[in-house]
């Protein structure tokens, strides 16, 4: 039973959550079907609303309510003490931050991003490397003032996955990259190749039946949510109306579907939680690095398995006849699980990605510690690239201007796509050691048992627990790359080095 103030209080929570969700239909709407000479008025509607929620996350009362609940003498239920945490971390947030700060910081972002796109247009690093260190003199300020001024890097890292430091992912990739590096290398000295041209020319008519069909399977409910078109493919909206995207190259049809799965599995993830909690900490999801694994999951472990293939092939080969007739089973397996480094992260296969992510880390970690300097990016990232990847780029574009998360300011957000990784194979030992059946029934065409299993487990948590606790609640061990190593030795090995 809720008492009157908490209830008040969800109330209040709900009402900013829904203005949340008019804004980012409005982000969905302008990256897949905005004229182009509408973006005049897109951008008036976005200040608006964007006014509109900052006074309802803001409202006094929240605070008020906040300072009620948080009264010692009355300890509150487990349930509802998640929501009040969750709801304080918020409201500090948006309190804490003077409103001449954001503006600033949010014109700059503004600034940043054209001299970004600037920059990697013409190769012209010190273009942008004013814009860049004043990000990092914002992001610092941030940090003081919700407290953190020891620990900038943390704080940023915190906003993205709850309770993670730089000092525990550093532990982690550390050891990852110790593990990595050589199964890399190996695999590069197998005399088996991938090739990735086999499938050319498929029409973007069956693509878009196939990966329909598969998404539908996989359980996304399109009763509650849609897939469209977009320039970079994206999962946004909330259970009740869940918006993923995609793009399609006829000579790429493995692009579409695996990015499609990607975002299933990030929609099935906002598709599975609390409805009746959304905007609270019951209905939330636990973090970006959590919403990660769900989509790595799906994406890696599931789809990139043999027995998902068992049953998806023959309709793949009937969509796709004559672009596959010349193509033998094993070619086409051996295609969804290619390796190959490659310079620029958002192209590299799920064994390489987890070094991209690496490399930033490093190089973000040294930024925010004062021990690298903006002006000398280029240079560490070169370093880092040769030493990682073993490749190093011929030019900026190809290196240290190839993300747009810094232009935004958005620091501490690429660890959380490799402990997705990480938290992904972990989930799906548990998940094969709960149900041992599991790929029988993927065979079958049955993925049903790993969702209710997903569901139970992580969706309807919310964010009950961090992403720690929740790995170890879930799977019995700490958060480690672990698991992922023995599925990247198990699945890549069995193929390349037999
Ligand atoms: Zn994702």
């Amino acid at each position: 039973m809720l008492s009157p103030p908490a209830t008040e209080l969800i109330a209040k929570l709900q009402r900013a959550q829904l203005l949340y969700t008019v804004t980012d239909l409005l982000g969905w709407d302008e990256q897949v079907n905005l004229p182009p000479a509408s973006a005049g008025q897109r951008a008036e509607q976005l200040a608006l609303m964007a006014e509109l929620q900052h006074a309802a996350a803001s409202d006094p009362r929240i605070g008020a309510l906040l300072a009620e609940l948080e009264q010692p003498s009355a300890p509150l239920p487990a349930e509802q003490r998640v929501i009040v945490r969750q709801a304080r971390r918020d409201y500090d947030r948006v309190t804490k931050l003077p409103a001449d700060f954001v503006r600033e910081k949010a014109a700059h972002s503004s600034h940043a991003y054209h001299a970004w796109a600037d920059a990697k247009k013409g190769n012209d690093f010190p273009g942008y490397a004013p814009f860049l260190e004043k990000h990092l003199e914002l992001a610092r300020r941030e940090a003081a003032y919700l407290g953190r001024e020891a620990a900038p890097y943390d704080y940023f890292i915190d906003q993205n996955d709850p309770g993670m430091t730089a000092d525990v992912i550093g532990a982690m990739f550390a050891e990852l990259k110790r593990e990595l590096v050589p199964l890399v290398r190996s695999i590069l000295q197998s005399p088996v190749k991938a090739r990735t041209d086999l499938l050319r020319g498929c029409p973007v008519e069956g693509q878009r039946a196939f990966l329909r069909e598969v998404t539908e399977r996989l359980g996304f409910d399109y009763q509650r949510g849609r897939i469209d078109v977009s320039l970079h493919p994206f999962c946004s909206g909330t259970g009740s109306d869940t918006r993923m995207t995609t793009r399609f190259n006829v000579d790429e049809p493995l692009d579409a579907l695996f990015s499609s799965i990607h975002e299933t599995g990030h929609g099935l993830y906002e598709q599975g939680l609390p409805a009746e909690f959304v905007g609270t900490g019951l209905g939330m999801h636990a973090g970006m690095g959590v919403h990660e694994s769900q989509s790595r999951l799906w994406e890696n472990q599931v789809a990139r398995g043999r027995a998902f293939w068992r049953c998806f092939e023959p309709r793949f080969r009937e969509i796709f006849a004559a672009q596959t007739a010349a193509v033998s089973s094993d070619e086409l397996y051996l295609a969804v699980n290619s390796v190959m480094p490659t310079l620029i992260r958002v192209d590299a296969d799920e064994v390489t990605y987890n070094l991209h992510i690496i490399l930033r880390f490093e190089l973000e970690k040294k930024l925010f510690a004062g021990e690298l300097a903006v002006r000398d990016l280029p240079t560490a990232w070169r370093a880092a690239s040769k030493e990682l990847l073993g490749l190093e780029p011929a030019n900026d574009r190809e290196g240290v201007l190839q993300d747009v998360h810094w232009s935004g300011g958005a620091f501490g957000y690429f660890p959380s796509y490799c402990l997705g990784n990480m938290m992904a194979a972990q989930l799906w030992y548990a998940a094969l050691a709960a149900r041992p059946a599991l790929e029988d029934d993927f065979a079958r065409g049955d993925f049903s048992q790993l969702l209710a299993w997903l569901r139970k487990n992580i969706h309807s948590q919310g964010r009950r627990q961090d992403m720690g606790a929740l790995v170890r609640s879930v799977t019995g061990a700490e958060l480690s790359p672990k698991a992922l190593m023995r599925y990247l030795r198990e699945r890549y090995g069995a193929l390349y080095l037999g």
